[in-house]
């Protein structure tokens, strides 16, 4: 196991999660799936599959029908755990299959380079996998991942299921899990509970396949929340997670008025010290015994708040994903808190990015994904002069446009404003971005 560099496969696949919007990506949970729909937004991988968990023994069984839309490949990579031995790789479409160790990631990857049959007529390739075992046979580093008999917890990078190697494609997945005993299923789309377990249904074409099983939780459920409390002490904290949940949901549903309101999120609290994400309104905290009330209600309203910021999160518009998510966080904890913390907070965004040589928060030019401190503290600064500059009222008027209109593009946010503000502000505004 010495050679499975996590740092860096985390550092991969979080920066590919990150740039393709995954955890941005919208999390509408369905009371039941309509197959109709669903047919209707496949991605451009469709996955079916059938698995079994075994909690005590740390492992799992699979199988998995493939679908592939994309009708000029001729070949296409998975990238699974090779912790399974090698997978059985099969379908009509399979003409040949090589498989090897990925030395990206010393080993603890296996890659089955799969050529495919034509596409008649530009129909979809199939291919099938079938493999199981245990999926950590030695303990992991990573906090994240886990299958133990308290939580079952998978994210892209245990590769517990066929992975396109491109990192980059978009899935839309239905699976069947079996596992005996008494558990609660949290996923990004939809889930039921059925006799052996639980079907999920992702209709929302995602980079991952995301739920959690846990099997210990507490289960606080409201309207607008179901939180999972998965905790060795559950409860410690709590009062401030739901006052946080219930003010961010009624705060941002009024800002957002007709473009709302938010779907109900699910919360899953653990203890690990680190790992927490966030999957459109599927949110894990971690260690939230030392959060104070400020920063557990920026968090919780920035998270709810990437419901309705939906630009493209690969390139130089993510300053609108996550500047607009947070600073409509710190609106809330104006709201909530006083304008003396508000003020506290700004300062301190403008602290954190004084002295950094950055780049512009916005130009036609660009082509990179923004830096943090661009994304997280100056933009977020940038509008709040805005806010200064508009009137609240105005501003408050713009936000909600932006959230119905789903404005995804800067060039558009600027028309927006031209409009609402009139153009010298656009062009004060524009010009603010380049600097
Ligand atoms: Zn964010």
């Amino acid at each position: 196991m010495e050679a499975l560099n996590m740092p860096r496969l985390r550092h991969v696949l979080t920066r590919r999660l990150v740039l393709s919007g995954l955890m941005l990506g919208a999390a509408v949970t369905a009371p039941a799936y309509a197959m109709d729909a669903f047919e209707a937004v496949k991605g451009p991988l469709d996955y079916i599959g059938s698995v079994e968990f075994f909690p005590e023994a740390g492992a799992l069984s699979a199988g998995w029908t493939v679908r592939i839309a994309e009708d000029d490949l001729d070949e296409i990579s998975f990238a699974l755990s090779s912790a399974f031995g090698t997978a059985s790789v099969a379908g009509a479409d399979v003409v040949d299959v090589t498989t090897e160790l990925d030395e990206r990631f010393g080993g603890a990857v296996r890659t089955y380079r799969i050529d495919l049959a034509p596409s008649v007529n530009g129909a979809d390739r199939i291919v099938k996998f079938a493999y199981g075992g245990p999926l950590f046979p030695e303990e992991l580093p990573l906090p994240i991942n886990t299958l133990d008999s308290d939580k079952i917890e998978l994210t892209v990078d245990s590769f517990w299921f066929p992975f396109d190697a491109r990192f980059d494609s978009d899935l839309t997945a239905r699976v069947q899990v079996r596992l005996a005993g008494e558990w609660s299923a949290v996923g990004v789309g939809s889930v039921v509970s059925t006799p052996k377990g639980f079907h999920f249904v992702q209709a929302e074409p995602a980079l991952d396949i995301a739920f959690s099983l846990l099997s210990n939780s507490e289960v606080v459920k409201a309207d607008d929340y179901v939180i999972h409390d998965a905790r060795s002490e559950p409860g410690t904290k709590l009062e401030e997670l739901t006052g946080a949940l219930e003010f961010c949901t009624a705060y941002l549903n009024g800002l957002a008025g007709p473009a709302g309101p938010l779907p109900q999120a699910s919360i899953i609290v653990t203890d690990r010290p680190e790992g927490g994400y966030s999957r459109g309104t599927l949110i894990a905290l971690t260690d939230i015994e030392d959060d104070d009330e400020e920063y557990l209600l920026q968090f919780i309203c920035h998270e709810l708040a990437h419901y309705w910021s939906k630009a493209n999160a690969g390139g130089p518009e993510n300053w609108i994903n996550e500047g607009l998510a947070d600073y409509l966080a710190n609106m809330g904890v104006r709201n909530a808190l006083g304008e003396t913390v508000f003020d506290a907070r700004m300062a301190r965004y403008a602290e954190q990015i004084e002295g950094h040589d950055l780049p512009p928060i916005w130009a036609a030019e660009l082509t990179e994904r923004p830096p943090y401190l661009i994304m997280y503290r100056a933009a977020p600064v940038a509008l709040q002069h805005l806010e200064e500059r508009m009137g609240r009222a105005t501003f408050t008027a713009f936000m909600q446009r932006i959230m119905t209109d789903r404005v995804r593009t800067t060039p558009a946010l600027l028309a927006l404003l031209e409009e609402m503000a009139g153009a010298e502000i656009r062009t004060w505004f524009e010009t603010r971005l380049a600097d």
